[in-house]
């Protein structure tokens, strides 16, 4: 990564190390075994990503019709689970050509057997679930609760089918506390379970990973005889082989504070403004000096644009400034046309 960023020519810029998404993708598929793997697109649907991890998964999970069109335009065979809430009849329509269809509602359940087309459907719930002595309310609009999958039941026919439920129940937990959601929902479903994503990415912890091993092992023993059990990770699947790598324009004190402006902004990463966290990043060239507690901006007038707050660092004007775990929920959640600076370059290594 080091070698490629120093290669650039203009900053900021996009840096997606493919071989590593590679490897990544396979270790978790190897810890898998017997579980289906699908990705969720709205993490990242960069091109280049999805064909990498088409090498690993079973599936996509699509969660609109742009992602729709976008995924089956890229892998005409992909299977595709198309989830979402608020999915308008236009995009209920595609239902027919998806592997499976996530139901939100029983109104969304009923507007797809209107349709008439041939849908396979997972109901998805929305359940109160307790996790490690903490209630972990999942409410929201979300899927369903248990009265309103009762009322889905009887509108299953010949053409819309029943295959199973979705659990998506949670974001950002270790594989203990997700193997715990898991159990209550393969408890009690039979068929196809879809599990759901939300395994761990710790920002202020580059090095800790998703125990991919332990989940996978936790799953293929909670697993009852003819159960199909799918899971759909987005963030840890696509978040570290992403960099977002940029310059330092400026270094100022005021009021006794150090800032670094560099260029470009959380308009390209918005990922540590939406998750409130300091953005990891590596400085080149190295330096020894004396690090000292510096807040890195970029160019946006705004007080909200902020990578990271008072994190020990020695960073001069010429800098280059390399964030870290920008390949999930990073670009394609960014406000790209707010102030219209140029847009970074993307650059890929091979994988
Ligand atoms: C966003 C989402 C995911 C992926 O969540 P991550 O936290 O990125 O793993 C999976 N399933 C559904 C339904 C989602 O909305």
């Amino acid at each position: 990564m080091r070698d490629a960023v120093q290669r650039l020519t203009s900053f900021p810029a996009y840096l997606y190390d493919l071989a590593a998404l590679d490897e990544h993708a396979a270790a978790v598929r190897r810890a898998m075994d017997g579980i289906e793997l699908y990705y969720a697109v709205k993490a990242n649907p960069d091109a280049e990503l999805l064909r990498v991890l088409a090498r690993h998964v079973d599936g996509f999970e699509v969660s609109s019709g742009g992602e729709f069109a976008h995924v089956t335009g890229l892998f005409l065979e992909a299977r595709v689970a198309f989830g979402g809430p608020g999915k308008t009849d236009e995009e209920l329509a595609l239902a027919a050509r998806a592997h499976r269809v996530h139901v939100e509602s029983p109104g969304e359940l009923r507007r797809l057997v209107r349709l008439g087309l041939p849908a396979e459907v997972l109901l998805r719930l929305n359940l109160e679930v307790r996790v490690e002595g903490a209630a972990l309310r999942m409410d929201g609009p979300f899927g369903m609760d248990a009265e309103a999958v009762a009322e889905c039941l009887p509108l299953f026919g010949e053409r819309v089918r029943l295959r199973g439920v979705h659990a998506h129940l949670a974001s950002g937990l270790a594989a203990p506390q997700l193997l715990q959601l898991a159990a209550e929902v393969l408890r009690h479903h039979a068929g196809e379970v879809n599990v759901g994503g939300g395994m761990a990415v710790s920002y202020a912890d580059p090095q800790a990973r998703f125990d991919w091993e332990s989940y996978g092992k936790g799953l293929a023993e909670l697993r009852r005889p003819g159960q199909v059990v799918r899971i759909e990770p987005g963030r840890a699947l696509t978040a570290y082989c992403g960099y977002y790598a940029t310059r330092v324009i400026d270094v100022k004190r005021v009021h006794g504070r150090s800032y670094a402006i560099v260029q470009g902004g959380t308009h390209h990463l918005r990922t540590p403004v939406t998750k409130g966290h300091d953005q990891p990043f590596t400085v080149l060239p190295a330096r020894v000096g004396r690090e000292e507690p510096v807040t890195v901006v970029g160019q946006l007038c705004t007080p909200k644009d902020v990578f990271a707050r008072d994190v020990p660092a020695s960073l001069r004007p010429g800098d280059i400034v390399v964030f870290e775990m920008a390949g999930a929920y990073a670009w394609n959640i960014s406000h790209h046309d707010f102030l219209m600076h140029p847009k970074p370059a993307v650059h890929y290594l091979p994988g």
